[in-house]
């Protein structure tokens, strides 16, 4: 009695296990997440495809506030309105790495492009020293 209870509730667990892309019952071993490789594969590159999506969509945001900042800023210094980084489109939430001076004044940098916040929304555009990281 206790062994055909047992051999029923692994039946059912086999029954309930299904192929993660398309949904065939699966019945191999118990980690068996797909049916075959076609659908690991189908499954996994739909996976990979968002991320990629997501990558993709912030290098677009890195790569536009680099060039809106080299093209308001070609000879290495210049002090710009928010206001006009702003219509061009940059993207504050995004760069690349930060740099902290002695005093505590923090430049962000995309790439080698640059920028500080100075008083009353103005922005000094600097590029990459050899001293930043
Ligand atoms: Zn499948």
């Amino acid at each position: 009695m206790l062994t055909l209870l047992c051999e029923s509730l692994i039946v059912k667990a086999m029954e309930k296990r299904a192929c993660k892309e398309c949904g065939q019952k699966l019945a191999g071993r118990k980690d068996q997440k797909f049916c075959s490789d076609y659908c690991r594969n189908t499954f996994n590159n739909r996976l990979n495809e968002d991320a990629t999506k997501y990558i993709r969509r912030i290098n677009n945001i890195l790569r536009k506030n680099r060039r809106i900042l080299a093209q308001l800023n070609p000879k290495g210094k210049k002090t710009v309105d928010g206001i006009t980084l702003a219509e061009e489109g940059f993207n504050f939430h995004y760069y690349t790495n930060m740099y902290t001076t002695k005093t505590g004044s923090v430049y962000y940098f995309c790439y080698e492009q640059g920028y500080i916040k100075l008083d009353s929304d103005k922005y000094m555009l600097v590029h990459k020293q050899d001293y930043v990281k």
